[in-house]
């Protein structure tokens, strides 16, 4: 069902919203930004619509509100652990997104709920969490998102575009349908906005196979490459966590167990006991990471894991260009088969 909601109905909308959803979208945060004098946009709590950036990408995807950077699994002391209380948000949370980030949604599911048994933490906020898309007018810089097939998902709640200074919604949730109608929003026939072309498009090879680990292109990342892990961090389909016991005594038996988001191109990632490691160098990380991405997951799970959203490009302090890197894949396969 369509809508379109002016100024007035749209505060009404939002008003409505939050007696039912704590709401999260992308936000501008002033002078936040990672080099100097440049804004962040992240995700956060809104208050108004006004607060959502349509018209940029966010630096950070939608993931840090259903899979928290930090989170307390328990608290321990010496002959018992107790849950957090706050595992789950009391109201449902409403999160604003865009079209690839519902595919990469998907990919968090995959690994968190259909890879082995169910994670009791994602899933708590994950089953109380609905989803709005935000169309893309056009395509953003360094998106690849057609390529990947991620440019356009119908498993959102409600669509929303801005033009103007109106909203044009499409809907499929009964509890938001109400909330609109009881804000006054007027019937109309909207189809959601997506992009159809990128200005970067993707191969990857039918016949890539992990063999193309023995190329020679990895190794230019071992110069290039800082290991800053930010690559990982924007990334809406990474899950890596490692896990930090917090001691609150000196004695060492009274404390919290915490989760934190790993990142797979950090120095310390593969560290094992007896002091070992493995993938030191930087091109074998980014060898394992671009593998993943474009190979492996989908070996289990059916789809490609990355989704496409240029982001690990936009923030790599080094210019290093995922896109880049899986348009070599096909030169790559070459130089290993001929080897044979
Ligand atoms: S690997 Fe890069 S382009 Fe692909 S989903 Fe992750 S951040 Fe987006
Ligand atoms: S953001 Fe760039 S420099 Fe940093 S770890 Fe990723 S690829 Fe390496």
């Amino acid at each position: 069902m369509g809508f379109i909601l002016d100024k007035i109905s749209a505060d009404k909308f939002l008003s409505g919203l939050k007696d039912e959803y704590y709401i999260f979208a992308p936000k501008r945060f002033e002078l936040g930004g990672i080099y100097s004098d440049t804004d962040a946009i992240r995700y956060s709590e809104i208050n108004s619509f006004d607060e959502i950036v349509f018209d940029e990408k966010s630096q950070y995807s939608f993931k840090e509100t259903i899979l928290q950077i930090s989170q307390t699994i328990f608290y321990f002391t010496e002959d018992q652990i107790k849950e957090p209380n706050f595992t789950c948000r009391q109201k449902k949370a409403l999160i604003f997104l865009r079209n690839c980030d519902l595919h990469g949604l998907k990919r968090l599911d995959d690994m968190y709920l259909n890879n082995g048994p169910e994670d009791y933490y994602y899933k708590k906020l994950r089953d109380a969490a609905e989803f709005v898309v935000m169309g893309c007018e056009n395509s953003f810089e360094n998106c690849f998102c057609v390529s990947m097939g991620t440019n356009q998902s119908d498993a959102y709640d409600l669509s929303i575009d801005k033009q103007e200074d109106k909203y044009l919604i499409t809907c499929k949730n009964s509890k938001l349908n109400n909330i609109l109608l009881k804000a006054g929003a007027s019937s109309s026939d909207v189809v959601p906005k997506f992009v159809t072309s990128n200005n970067i498009q993707v191969n990857i090879p039918d016949n890539l196979s992990n063999d193309v680990a023995t190329s020679k292109i990895w190794d230019e990342y071992d110069v290039r490459c800082i290991a800053c892990g930010r690559c990982n961090f924007v990334c809406p389909t990474c899950t890596c966590f490692t896990m930090q016991d917090i001691f609150y005594t000196e004695n060492g038996k009274v404390g919290e167990r915490r989760r934190v988001w790993a990142s797979c191109m950090i120095d310390g990632f593969t560290d094992m006991a007896g002091g070992h490691s493995y993938r030191v160098k930087k091109g074998q990380r980014m060898r394992y990471k671009v593998l993943h991405k474009v190979l492996n997951h989908k070996k289990r799970h059916g789809e490609q894991m990355c989704v496409g959203c240029g982001r690990c490009d936009d923030i790599c302090p080094e210019y290093i260009s995922f896109s880049n890197s899986i348009n070599k894949l096909e030169n790559a396969m070459k130089e290993v088969t001929s080897n044979e």
